[in-house]
């Protein structure tokens, strides 16, 4: 049988009393269940049997019993409890027992049942125990008093009944009373736990109570001889003196039982101290022990300090953080762990702690290991008193940093330089270059220069080579600038070929300029990257810090003018800022402004160079040219502002104004006489015309809106164009030629390729520059290059054109030279459309004249 089934109820439904049994006395067994039962059975017989007596007594007899019992009963409610003991009585038994003597056992039982029962209810909150006691007292009483009354009636029989045997036979039977009771009461609770009947400790515990019922006895023994003597008189006297002693006799052992208390409460209360006190002192040993556990063994660096800042003890993650053994610590100044740099901020963190001005307080810094390395470490510190310490002192809480902060400088890092070569970018030079410009203003002996490096050929190199060969030429820049300067200097990428160097410490400027040049000279010998040499050149702008600069874009903007200043001048070159050269590009700027506007506007004019067969002297064509009249300055050279507008990106709408004013014009020619059908327009193209990607859609938009046969148009390219971006503009030519567009080499002679290249050149006609035209007649000089090139440019099938003619004689020359075609101001100067109209109407029949007045009238646009 398992223990669950043990427990488990019976099954089916508990019958009534069963549930009653459950609920009334739930700890009773089988066997004190029945002894009960039993008890209260007697009891209620024996109590019944006492009712029947006693109502057959005669009134007064009647009376006696029951003011004896009532008295009884009211005595059980002030008991006489024994100090220091569970026990008590009740002055009641002293009436109990005179009932007995007086009238028998049923009167002794009934009272003994009411006192029993008011003691009980007293005592007990169980109805268990208030229908049992009233029962076992009745029960016990029956059986003592009619074994008093026996042994009273035997004794009367055969002796004289003296007042000594009535006392001794009452004291006798109020104790064997008392043990009845005592064990009827007892065995409820001894077969509850279902253990043996200790007769022995009974008499230990009770046997005081006992000798107190005997006293009782003894008083109702002889109260009852006294009646049988002096009649009921005593008895009303005895009663409240009775009733006075047991209640003083109640309340002294209350007050006795409430001193008790109070000293028990007392004792309890130190001893609950005591054991406080204990478990305090325990709990205490026991959090210092894990505190203790948790400092030794935490995962994050512990140490404790004094406030001077002596290490008092470290853990062993500590130990492992700084790479020390153990022992390492006790009485070193904690700071000399530290980077000395930031020994001063620890300091004030102590300092500030120490004055009370916080409780707490943290700081990042490096710690130096055993092995010298530097640790970056979040280090926290707050107060710490421990109870066996004698002054308090600070805890430190030390975590190793280093991660976050190596990730941080590589964000740094990446965020400042450039992710190519690793220089500093353009936002760290700003630093430099900002820290430099408030050195140089505090102290004047702390100079600086910047340079700003271009390379030459890098766009060609990119464009030809491809962007991984940039790129490595790029680096091998950088590794050979940065081998060339100074430790202090900075080198810095901006970006694409642009190098800045910043000479932080400028003593001479020469040694300046001896730098530039020593960069020229590394810079100049070749790169060898994936296969090839690469040969360039650099043109570096300097200027220094004796202008007084401000902010580092004043710096860089000087720099890179002086830079383009040697540019200019002829690439490979260094060129130093200087202020003319600031009024100059300032100059240039405002030009390059007014150039904008007047694109915008359609301010710009073009004007005509008449271009005629110089065998025939037939009027060929003409060659358009640029003219810009400026608001406040005047006209303006083409030699001016076409640069400009080629290094600010205007030349792009420019030639496309030109392509379309000149077709337009040259449409409106053609179309006033089949005579002028053949003539031909000439319009110069920049190299950037060359680069731009929509150059042959831009030719043929201005040929369509014209309505001009191509072939009627001629595109002139410097040789110097041509020779540098022949390569990769080669496929637009073609499509030009193709279209039917010409071709000419401008200035042919002062270029690279010249007489060598030309056969290659995908071009009709070349135009012999005016130089050599000016050399007819300047006996020292010779025209026999001249003579060579037209000879050669003939023998190729081009047509060859001569500019700058300037004089009959370079004329007369020409022809003998066999020249195809001349310009110059000996022919005819560059003329407005409206001097183009004239000099048709001067060539034109005298009928055709008219034609065209009338045309001039209707066409406005002519003049354009
Ligand atoms: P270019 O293409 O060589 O133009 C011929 C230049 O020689 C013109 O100067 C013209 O006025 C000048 N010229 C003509 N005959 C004589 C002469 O007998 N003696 C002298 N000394 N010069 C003569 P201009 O108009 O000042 O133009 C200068 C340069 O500006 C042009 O040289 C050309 O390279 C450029 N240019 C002019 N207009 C344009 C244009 O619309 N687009 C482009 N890309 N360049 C232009
Ligand atoms: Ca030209
Ligand atoms: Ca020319």
């Amino acid at each position: 049988m398992s223990v669950l089934e043990s427990i488990s109820p019976p099954a089916g439904p508990a019958r009534w009393w069963q549930r009653l049994h459950q609920a009334l006395m739930p700890d009773y067994n089988a066997r004190a269940t029945a002894y009960w039962w039993t008890m209260v059975a007697l009891g209620t017989a024996i109590g019944g049997w006492s009712l029947g007596q006693v109502a057959a007594l005669p009134d007064e007899a009647l009376a006696q019993v029951v003011i004896g019992v009532v008295i009884a009963a009211v005595a059980g409610f002030f008991p006489v409890r024994i100090p220091r003991s569970t026990n008590s009585f009740a002055a009641g038994e002293i009436f109990i027992f005179l009932l007995l003597l007086l009238h028998g056992p049923a009167a002794a039982a009934l009272a003994a049942a009411g006192e029993a029962f008011v003691g009980s209810t007293k005592t007990s909150r169980r109805w268990t125990s208030r229908i049992a006691s009233p029962a076992m007292a009745a029960v016990a009483m029956f059986v003592a008093g009619h074994g008093l009354q026996a042994l009273m009636n035997l004794v009367a029989t055969h002796f004289e009944r003296g007042a000594g045997t009535v006392l001794l036979a009452s004291m006798a039977f109020a104790v064997l009373y008392f043990a009845l009771n005592t064990v009827l009461v007892t065995t409820v609770m001894v077969l509850k736990r279902g253990a043996m009947l200790d007769l022995r400790g009974m008499l230990g515990d009770y046997g005081f109570v006992g000798i107190a019922y005997c006293g009782c006895a003894s008083v109702a023994a002889l109260l009852y001889l006294t009646f049988k003597q002096s009649g009921s008189g005593v008895l009303m006297a005895a009663v409240p003196i009775l009733a006075m002693l047991v209640a003083t006799l109640h309340f002294f052992f209350r007050q006795q039982a409430a001193d008790e208390a109070i000293r028990k409460g007392r004792m309890e209360a130190a001893e609950r101290e005591a054991s406080q006190a204990a478990r305090h002192v325990v709990e205490l040993a026991e959090s210092e022990r894990r505190f203790h556990s948790a400092f030794t063994h935490a995962s994050i660096g512990m140490l404790l300090v004094s406030f001077s800042g002596r290490i008092l003890q470290s853990n062993n993650a500590l130990r492992g953080l700084l790479g020390h053994g153990l022992g390492f610590d006790a009485g070193h100044a904690f700071s000399a762990l530290v980077h000395p740099d930031d020994r001063s901020a620890l300091a004030a963190l102590f300092e500030r702690m120490v004055a009370g001005e916080s409780d707490t307080a943290s700081i990042e810094l490096r710690c130096r290991r055993a092995d010298g390395a530097d640790v970056w470490v979040s280090l926290h510190s707050s107060f710490f008193s421990e109870a066996r310490s004698t002054e308090p002192c600070l805890i430190l809480q030390v975590q190793d940093v280093s991660a976050r902060r190596h990730a941080e400088a590589r964000l740094q890092h990446t965020a400042f330089h450039d992710g190519l070569t690793g220089l500093p970018n353009r936002a760290r030079l700003h630093e430099h270059l900002r820290h430099s410009i408030e050195l140089a203003q505090q102290d004047h002996g702390r100079q600086f220069a910047v340079m700003f490096l271009d390379f030459d050929r890098f766009k060609l190199i990119n464009d030809s080579l491809g962007h991984a060969v940039g790129d490595e030429f790029l680096m091998q820049v950088a590794r050979r600038l940065q081998n060339s300067v100074r430790p202090g200097d900075i080198v810095a990428r901006l970006g694409g070929d642009e190098f800045v160097v910043l000479v932080a410490k400028v003593g001479d400027e020469s040694s300046v300029t001896a730098l530039a040049d020593r960069l020229q000279q590394t810079l100049g010998k070749p790169f060898a990257i994936a296969g090839t040499e690469i040969s360039t050149s650099a043109s570096i702008g300097i200027t220094f810090s004796r202008f007084g600069y401000t902010t580092p874009d004043e710096v860089l903007r000087d720099a890179d003018i002086a830079m383009y200043r040697a540019k200019a001048n002829g690439k490979a070159r260094y060129a130093l800022f200087d202020i003319a050269l600031h009024t100059e590009v300032a100059h240039r700027l405002q030009l390059e402004g007014a150039l904008r506007q007047a694109l915008a506007d359609g301010a710009l004019d073009v004007h005509y160079q008449p271009l005629y067969d110089l065998m025939s002297g037939r009027l060929e064509g003409f060659e358009a040219l640029a003219r810009w009249q400026h608001p406040q300055q005047g006209v303006i050279n083409p030699a001016v502002f076409i640069p400009i507008a080629e290094e600010s990106g205007l030349i792009v709408p420019l030639t496309d104004f030109m392509l379309q004013r000149a077709c337009r014009s040259l449409r409106l020619w053609t179309d006033l006489d089949p005579a002028f059908a053949g003539l031909c327009m000439q319009v110069n193209l920049s190299g950037n015309d060359l680069s731009h990607p929509a150059l042959v859609q831009r030719v043929m938009q201005a040929l369509i809106e014209s309505r001009l046969r191509p072939q009627q148009l001629t595109l002139e390219l410097t040789e110097n164009i041509l020779a540098q971006r022949l390569d990769a503009a080669r496929d637009k030519l073609d499509a030009l030629r193709h279209l039917g567009v010409g071709l000419a080499v401008d200035d042919f002679g002062t270029g690279y390729s010249s007489l060598s290249h030309l056969a290659n050149l995908p071009v009709d006609s070349l135009k012999i520059d005016r130089s050599f035209v000016a050399r007819i007649g300047d006996a020292s000089r010779g025209i026999d290059v001249l003579r060579a090139i037209v000879m050669l440019g003939r023998s190729l099938g081009k047509t060859v054109i001569a500019e700058g003619i300037e004089n009959e004689r370079q004329l007369e020359e020409l022809k003998a030279m066999g020249c195809d075609r001349g310009q110059g101001f000996h022919l005819a100067r560059p003329l407005p459309a409206q001097g183009v109209v004239e000099l048709l109407e001067s060539l034109a029949p005298p009928a055709f004249t008219g034609h065209v007045l009338n045309c001039l009238s209707e066409h406005g646009a002519l003049a354009h």
